[in-house]
């Protein structure tokens, strides 16, 4: 069977959730830009909270990062936590962390209390470690987040490895057993259908084209421009992702669009599967131009890289495929015979410092910089703002960060500076 470029996730959710096909009305209390994990989850506590909410997203609901990830609902930030110390100081960055572990508890409260079947599992993760040096660094990394957060991290020594996983290419592991695995799709969909069940609006191609803020004299808010009609509203939540645009150019330009990509293989044999992941746990290794990998539900290989920088385009996911194959036989030899299926790519919200913000640009409530932590970060930052909205007193650490703009030259969306960043990256790894 030839590879077919298309997302293995949305191929498992039977019945999509829909968005409305009438005109989005003239006024609400709260418009949201975007219906991701972000975006979804703020209009279902605004929407529980009796505010007069509209999403309005100019793909399906759902289209973007949101549907098209791994499905890895990750403990902590992108960042190491000794960087993220120097950087911050000690107590905000226990209340990162403490959010970061919060967010999964609330997937978790989501998909229970509304109902939503996407094989959400509590299985851990498993980060491998490409050189010695990096398995050698682990020890303290996971005594330094016991001392400074109180959670617990496993060291598994290279004898031991076989036991998590099945390839002998790493100098041993750092487990997590707090971590999650969930089908995103199925879950983005089942978001959806819970913000609209608790009486948010979610309006499906519906391209914000430009908001502006009216007369503070008027009454302020927001009069938002769409391609299917005007929106007034008291307040906007930007929850756009990597896929921001020029209708919100204030933040567009603090966003930098990085592609990443999937490849799921056919489905394994039970032995096979079993050996290749024995606990199922949702893997990356040590790279900073990393791969991360996982079973699927129905036991298909799902290996996920920056195969290129570049935001997705059909070229970009061709290319992919048989690069990703190749970085996929090169930790599993036991794949080398197995069909690859389906490919995809989709695009990773980076900012300036590899930070998830929050906070008020130009008025507007936004959310962005979740990079390859969105699933349970996004989710939770929805909900908090959403808090905010209705007037809670919300204590967020990563609205207490400068949130940092493009480098003087160089601006958000600029491909060209692209496949620099692979190429830093790249030799980063080689020296590091
Ligand atoms: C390939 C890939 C793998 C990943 N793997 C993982 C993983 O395993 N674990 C993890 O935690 N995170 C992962 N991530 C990151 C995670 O998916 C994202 O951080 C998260 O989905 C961001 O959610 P969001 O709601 O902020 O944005 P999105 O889901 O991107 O939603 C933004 C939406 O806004 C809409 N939009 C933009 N502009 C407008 C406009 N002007 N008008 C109307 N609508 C607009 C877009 O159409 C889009 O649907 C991955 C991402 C990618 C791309």
């Amino acid at each position: 069977m030839s590879i077919r470029e298309t997302n293995y996730w949305l191929e498992t959710v039977s019945a999509p959730a829909q968005g409305l096909s009438e005109t989005p009305p003239e006024n609400v209390d709260v418009a949201v830009v975007g219906a991701g994990f972000c975006g979804l989850s703020a209009a279902r506590v605004l929407a529980k909270r009796g505010v007069r909410a509209a999403v309005l997203e100019a793909e399906t609901l759902g289209w973007g990062a949101s549907c098209r990830n791994g499905g890895m609902v990750l403990t902590g930030m992108k960042l190491p936590v000794p960087m993220l110390i120097d950087r911050y100081g000690r107590e905000l960055v226990r209340k990162m962390y403490a959010a970061s572990l919060e967010s999964i508890d609330l997937v978790e409260q989501i998909v229970s209390e509304e109902h939503i079947d996407c094989s959400y599992v509590r299985c851990g993760h498993l980060e491998v470690a490409c050189k010695q040096s990096h398995f050698d660094a682990y020890a303290e990394a996971a005594a330094r987040i016991k001392r400074e957060f109180n959670h617990e991290l496993r060291i598994i020594p290279r004898g031991e490895l076989r036991s998590e996983i099945g390839s002998d290419i790493y100098y041993g592991g750092l487990l997590d057993e707090t971590s999650a695995a969930v089908n995103p799709a199925q879950y983005v969909s089942g978001l959806a259908r819970a913000a609209q069940r608790h009486g948010a609006c979610l309006y499906d191609h519906t391209r914000v084209t430009r908001v502006v803020s009216k007369d503070i004299h008027r009454g302020g808010g927001f009069r938002i421009e769409t391609t299917r009609g005007v929106v007034q509203a008291n307040e906007v939540l930007l929850a756009s992702g990597a896929y921001t645009t020029s209708a919100t150019p204030a933040l567009q330009k603090k966003v930098i669009p990085i592609g990443s990509y999937i490849i799921a293989t056919e489905q394994l044999p039970a032995d096979l599967a079993c050996e290749l992941s024995p606990r199922n746990r949702m893997i990356y290794d040590s790279k900073h131009f990393l791969y991360y990998y996982r079973l699927t539900p129905d036991k298909r290989m799902l290996f996920g890289g920056r195969a290129a920088f570049f935001p997705e385009s059909q070229s970009t996911v061709r290319e992919s495929a048989e690069l990703l194959r190749q970085g996929m036989i090169g930790v599993y030899p036991q794949l080398r015979d197995t069909k690859v299926e389906f490919v995809w790519g989709g695009t990773l919200d980076f900012t300036f410092d590899v930070m998830p913000h929050a906070g008020k640009l130009d008025g507007m409530y936004y959310a962005v910089g979740f990079a390859g932590h969105g699933v349970a970060a996004a989710t939770w930052m929805g909900a908090k703002l959403a808090a905010v909205i209705c007037g809670d007193t919300v204590d967020n650490p990563f609205t207490k960060i400068s949130f940092p703009g493009a480098p003087i030259g160089l601006r958000s969306g600029n491909t060209w500076a692209l496949p620099l960043a692979g190429m830093y990256y790249r030799a980063l790894d080689f020296f590091t």
